[in-house]
């Protein structure tokens, strides 16, 4: 097996592209080294992006914020301003694993693992970011929701990288959050995440959202029915009641020991309200 780490993105590009074995990128390593050492992955090349400035950096742009795929969660936790405009994206972030495991996990890992429990990938949803990834035709840009297409199926073709998220500007009165179920109080697999991003205007209304859903499809969900639920409602109990029915309708789990369809589908209304509600009262602190 050969280990590179490259500098550049060019230069990270290029050896995936190039590459004629397996070839995997390497961010945190949480996920790739437990699957390598379970054998269910033998890359021939694996490819560190860690030293790569784009996907290490947190910075201002266009009135939102550029956050590198290879950031940690214990990382995006230190940022403030950060950490006051999208709350939901960072506890999310930070729910994943152990805190060992959040000084090394990435929000590119999470996402790009493929899994649909993975945390950060509702939060990211229901913020409306945007991955910016870089390959062997170029840059290009793909709303998160349409990044993941299956259980470990990428819609990323050979060679290409997520270099970063860009998270929008938030408007006055807009917030987030994340929520999962899991049977346990930390250290597992969410039976269902609920990510929520809301903006409300001065008389408390909703005028805008975006709801996300994890651990209850084949991939991690953006709820389209979920904005005209409760857009135009000061998130009152009937808007509530109409934000749990989208929430579940759009549900589509797997039946398994940890949740069966009912219970999954019951819960992901449940959590969803409950993450609207924690969003609305940030909102109104904003
Ligand atoms: C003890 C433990 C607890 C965990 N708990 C949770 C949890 O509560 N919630 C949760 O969601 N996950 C959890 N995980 C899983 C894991 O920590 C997360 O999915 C983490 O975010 C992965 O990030 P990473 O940087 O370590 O990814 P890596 O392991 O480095 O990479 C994961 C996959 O993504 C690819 N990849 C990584 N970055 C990129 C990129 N920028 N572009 C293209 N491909 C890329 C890699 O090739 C690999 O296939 C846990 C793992 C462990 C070991």
């Amino acid at each position: 097996m050969r280990y590179e780490a490259p500098d550049t993105l060019d230069g990270a590009v290029a050896l995936l592209a190039g590459a004629s074995g397996e070839a995997r990128v390497l961010a945190g390593g949480t996920d790739l080294l437990v699957q390598m050492r379970a054998d269910v992955v033998e890359p021939d090349l694996i490819v560190d992006i860690k030293r790569i400035p784009e996907t290490r950096a947190v910075i201002r742009e266009k009135g939102g914020w550029r956050v590198g795929a290879a950031v940690t969660g214990a990382e995006l936790k230190e940022n403030a301003d950060l950490r006051r405009e999208w709350p939901g994206v960072i506890e999310a972030a930070n729910l994943i694993g152990s805190t060992q495991v959040q000084g090394r996990a990435t929000m590119g890992g999470n996402l790009c693992n493929g899994s649909p429990a993975a945390d950060s990938v509702p939060a990211l949803i229901a913020a409306g970011a945007i991955a910016a990834v870089a390959g062997p035709k170029g840059r290009r840009e793909i709303p998160v929701e349409d990044v993941m297409i299956g259980p470990r199926k990428l819609s990323l073709t050979k060679g290409e990288i997520i270099v970063s998220f860009l998270l929008p500007p938030r408007p006055k009165g807009s917030s987030d959050a994340y929520l999962r179920f899991i049977p346990r109080t930390e250290m597992d697999i969410a039976v269902v995440g609920a990510g929520v991003s809301l903006t409300i205007d001065g008389g408390g209304a909703v005028t805008a959202a975006r709801v996300a859903l994890g651990a209850v499809a084949e991939k991690v969900l953006l709820v389209p029915a979920a904005a005209p639920a409760i857009v135009g409602s000061r998130l009152d109990v009937p808007a509530q009641e109409r934000l749990e029915a989208a929430a579940r309708a759009a549900c589509r789990p797997i039946d398994d020991k940890r949740g069966t369809v009912e219970f999954r589908t019951q819960v992901a209304g449940v959590l969803t309200r409950r993450a609207a509600l924690i969003a609305l009262d940030r909102a109104r602190e904003n």
